[in-house]
C-alpha cells in the first residue's frame, strides 16, 4: 500500500511536469504542420508509459491475492515506466524552451578539456560493467566561450547513445582537438551502427530506427535533437558517419567564441 502511496505521488508530480509542457508546447519558429506532429508525436510517447503504468496499479489495486513477488514486480514495473515518463516531459520541456527562445545560451569560458574528461570518467563506470572500453585523446588546453550546462548534456546525449548501442566488449574513443577557429569533439563507437536510410531522420524529434525500438533500450528519440540544437545555438555543426553493424561516429564543432 506504501508503494502505491509513493507512486500516486510521483504521478501527481508527473501530471503537473506534463501541464507544465502543455502550456510550454507552443513553438513560435515552427510551421502549424510541424507543431501539430510534434504534439501529435509527444502525446503518442507520453500514452505508452501512462498504459503500462495504469495497467499495473490496476492490477495491484483489483488482485487482493497477490503474492509479494507478483507486488514487486508490478510496483518495479510502474516505477520504470515513471522513469521514462519523467525523462520524456523533461526532454519535451527542452526542446519546447528551445523553439519558444525561452532557453538563454550562456556565454562562459569552458574548460572543454576537463569537461570531457568529467563526462567520460562518470561513463566508463557503467562502460566497464559490459565490458566496454572508453579511449581518450584529449587536447590540453582546450578553451571555448559557451554554456557549459549545455555543453556537458551534448556530451551526456552522445556517450550515452555510444554506450547503449554498442555490443558486449564494444570499444568507444573520444577524442577532442583544436581545430581552425574552434574546437572538434569526435565520439566513435564500434556498436551496432545506423542503417543507411536512416541516417538522414536521425537528428530529427523522436526518430528512432526500428531495430533500436525492438532492442528495448531506454531512449526518448529526442537525445539527438536536444544535441543538434544545442550545437546551432553555438553556431556549430554536428554530422555522423555510420555503416549499419559497424559502429557510428558522430562529430562535432564548436567556435572557440560565438554570438
Ligand atoms: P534515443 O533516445 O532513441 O537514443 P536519439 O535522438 O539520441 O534517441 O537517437 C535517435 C536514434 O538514432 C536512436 O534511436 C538510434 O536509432 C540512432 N542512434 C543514435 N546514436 C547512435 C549510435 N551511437 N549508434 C547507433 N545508432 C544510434
Amino acid at each position: 500500500v506504501l508503494g502505491i502511496g509513493g507512486l500516486a505521488s510521483i504521478l501527481i508530480a508527473l501530471f503537473a511536469g506534463l501541464f507544465l509542457a502543455k502550456r510550454a508546447l507552443v513553438p513560435i519558429q515552427l510551421s502549424w504542420e510541424k507543431q501539430q506532429q510534434f504534439i501529435a508525436d509527444a502525446s503518442h510517447e507520453l500514452r505508452t508509459p501512462l498504459s503500462v503504468i495504469l495497467v499495473n496499479l490496476e492490477r495491484l489495486f483489483r488482485s487482493p491475492e497477490r503474492t509479494i513477488e507478483e507486488e514487486s514486480e508490478h510496483i518495479m514495473v510502474s516505477i520504470q515506466e515513471t522513469r521514462r515518463l519523467n525523462k520524456l516531459v523533461g526532454d519535451l520541456l527542452t526542446l519546447a524552451r528551445s523553439d519558444s527562445n525561452e532557453l538563454q545560451i550562456l556565454k562562459q569560458k569552458v574548460a572543454m578539456d576537463e569537461l570531457v574528461q568529467k563526462s567520460v570518467h562518470t561513463f566508463r563506470q557503467l562502460a566497464v560493467v559490459r565490458g566496454i572500453e572508453i579511449e581518450t585523446d584529449i587536447q590540453q588546453p582546450l578553451e571555448l566561450n559557451g554554456d557549459q550546462e549545455r555543453i556537458q548534456q551534448l556530451l551526456v546525449i552522445l556517450l550515452d547513445n555510444a554506450l547503449k548501442y554498442s555490443n558486449e566488449q564494444g570499444k568507444i574513443a573520444v577524442s577532442c582537438k583544436r581545430e581552425g577557429q574552434g574546437i572538434t569533439l569526435v565520439v566513435k563507437d564500434n556498436g551496432i551502427g545506423i542503417a543507411k536510410e536512416d541516417i538522414p531522420y536521425v537528428f530529427d524529434r523522436f526518430f528512432r530506427a526500428d531495430k533500436m525500438r525492438s532492442r528495448q533500450t531506454d531512449g526518448t528519440g529526442l537525445g539527438l535533437s536536444i544535441a543538434k540544437w544545442i550545437v546551432d545555438a553555438h553556431g556549430g555543426r554536428i554530422r555522423v558517419e555510420s555503416e549499419e553493424g559497424a559502429g557510428a561516429t558522430f562529430t562535432v564543432w564548436l567556435p572557440a567564441k560565438h554570438g
